[in-house]
């Protein structure tokens, strides 16, 4: 069962898309958070970030950095929040990789990105030394 995403690729699902080269995909968001809101997506289909191969994500990336300067323009945004949700647990609903290019415009009311985390954590100097270790050791 593919996801609806693929079925949008393959022309199953409509979409207003607004860019597609070999591998990457871009269409407008069906529930927009703001006029604009852009995903863009790699055609195959990932579930998370970390299962896109290198070069795969490679060619995401550039897809993001050419959409970003496009959809501000388009829609005279004044800015742009750029995001993944990167597994259920942090919203993804679609198991496909999915960036949100989301405009935002000077007191359209929305938050910044460390609204979405939920209370913050109290870590001690000692617990944040251990975090960037484990972190640094996997990068
Ligand atoms: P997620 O919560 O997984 O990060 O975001 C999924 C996004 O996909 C949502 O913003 C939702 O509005 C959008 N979406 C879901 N189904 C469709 C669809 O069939 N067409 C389009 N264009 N967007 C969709």
């Amino acid at each position: 069962m593919s996801t609806i995403f693929s079925q949008i690729v393959a022309g199953d699902i409509p979409a207003r898309v607004v860019y597609e080269d070999e591998t990457t995909y871009a269409f407008l968001d069906a529930n927009p958070l703001a006029p604009g809101h852009t995903l863009v997506i790699p055609k195959d289909e990932y579930e998370r970030l970390d299962d896109v191969p290198d070069d795969v994500a490679t060619d995401l990336y550039a897809t993001i950095h050419r959409l970003v300067p496009a959809v501000e323009e388009s829609v005279d945004a004044d800015a742009t929040t750029v995001a993944f949700n990167n597994g259920e647990a942090a919203g993804q609903e679609v198991p496909h990789v999915h960036c949100h290019i989301v405009p935002r415009f000077e007191g359209d009311g929305g938050g910044p990105i460390h609204a979405v985390a939920g209370d913050r954590p109290d870590l001690e100097d000692d617990e944040l030394d251990d975090i960037a270790a484990e972190i640094e050791s996997r990068a």
